[in-house]
């Protein structure tokens, strides 16, 4: 049974939850970022269920999350004066650092690697329920399998209801995407996963940073092994349009009305589709990249067959990590001169 707890002005409401998450049991909780599906890092048969409960591929490692850097000990072998800036700098917030990994922590969490991922949320709630349960919480987006990421406690209750404990409805989620994974086990800090925290962000505290290769070309083998997998992808099939092609979209749009499809838009602002469904997205890319994952599940609950996506104008940022998602939920289709492309951007 899943009990879904909503969230009040006084967060005891979450003791329980919190309880349920130290002694091995599975809770979904808002975060800054989306929403998580969190289990007790130190008990490698609680971070099993977490697998279970998404259908997750058993090569993906979690992400562990904390509340406090006194967690840090029991997680991780050291920490070099350069994460060390980092953490003062963006945490909490939406960025993953990955630390070699201490004998404490269960191989299930990383996937067998020798790594550890770790962030530290800034989201109230994800706060109060990771220092109340006492541990550190291993917890990856709280989503099917596959499926775009939850960012709405609504989303969470339609994937994973029945399979979880608790589900903490904390409202919609600030960034919408999910964190920056940045590894700092190697010689140049690498981005293996462009999220809510920027390049250039990065760049502003260590001076060199790199996206991983694999980013760039899918030719390569990713180094972190959730990027391999096609991602938040909607059950219609979507196609992105960039800025210059709208003439084309609305072509597109022509040609599957003639077909009987039924047909939606994530816009960027208020434009002037055929479409049987249209959604508002925002004309940045920080509305845009709040809005997305949102906007996919309610094209796929009104019906729609074919989705188009405009992709927005701006650049840097949380560009790159919009891109990525749309990209991955597209699987690499873009709109251009009457023809798909399959193409890769950062
Ligand atoms: P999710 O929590 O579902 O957003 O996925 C977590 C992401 O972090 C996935 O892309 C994982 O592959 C990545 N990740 C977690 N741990 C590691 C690690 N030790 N090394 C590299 N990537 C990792
Ligand atoms: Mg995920």
């Amino acid at each position: 049974m899943t009990k879904v707890i909503q969230i009040e002005k006084d967060l005891s409401v979450l003791d329980e939850a919190a309880e349920k998450l130290a002694s091995g049991g599975l809770v979904a909780f808002p975060t800054e970022t989306v929403y998580g599906l969190g289990a007790n890092a130190l008990s490698a048969p609680a971070v099993a269920n977490i697998f279970v409960a998404k259908g997750r591929p058993q090569d993906n490692p979690l992400i562990v999350h904390i509340s406090n850097t006194d967690m840090l000990s029991q997680i991780v072998k050291s920490v070099s004066p350069a994460a060390q800036k980092l953490m003062d700098t963006f945490w909490p917030g939406p960025l993953t650092i990955i630390f070699e990994k201490s004998d404490t922590i269960p191989m299930t969490v990383t996937a067998g690697l020798s790594t550890v991922a770790v962030r530290m949320p800034s989201h109230p709630v994800a706060q109060y329920l990771i220092e109340k349960s006492g541990v550190p919480v291993a917890a990856p987006s709280a989503n099917l399998s596959g499926s775009p990421s939850t960012t709405r406690a609504s989303h969470v209750i339609a994937d994973l209801t029945g399979r979880v404990d608790y589900i903490i409805d904390g409202g919609a989620c600030q960034v919408g995407l999910e964190s920056t994974v940045l590894d700092m086990t190697g010689d140049v800090p690498q981005i293996l996963r462009p999220g809510g925290v920027s390049l250039e962000e990065l760049q502003a505290v260590l001076g060199e940073v790199a996206y991983e290769p694999a980013l760039k070309d899918s030719r390569q083998v990713p180094k972190s092994p959730g990027m391999k997998y096609r991602h938040y992808a909607p059950k219609a099939e979507l196609y992105l349009v960039e800025p210059q092609y709208t003439d084309e979209l609305v072509k597109q749009l022509a040609v599957c009305r003639n077909q009987g499809k039924k047909t939606g838009v994530l816009c960027c602002g208020d434009t002037q589709y055929e479409a049987d469904f249209k959604i508002d997205c925002g004309r940045d890319a920080q509305a845009y990249a709040q809005a997305l994952f949102d906007a996919l599940r309610q094209m796929d609950d009104l019906g729609a067959e074919v989705i188009f996506a405009e992709i927005p104008c701006d650049e840097g940022g949380i560009v790159p990590a919009l891109m990525n998602r749309m990209l991955k939920a597209s699987g690499g289709q873009v709109l251009a001169e009457g023809i798909t492309t399959k193409i890769e951007r950062l």
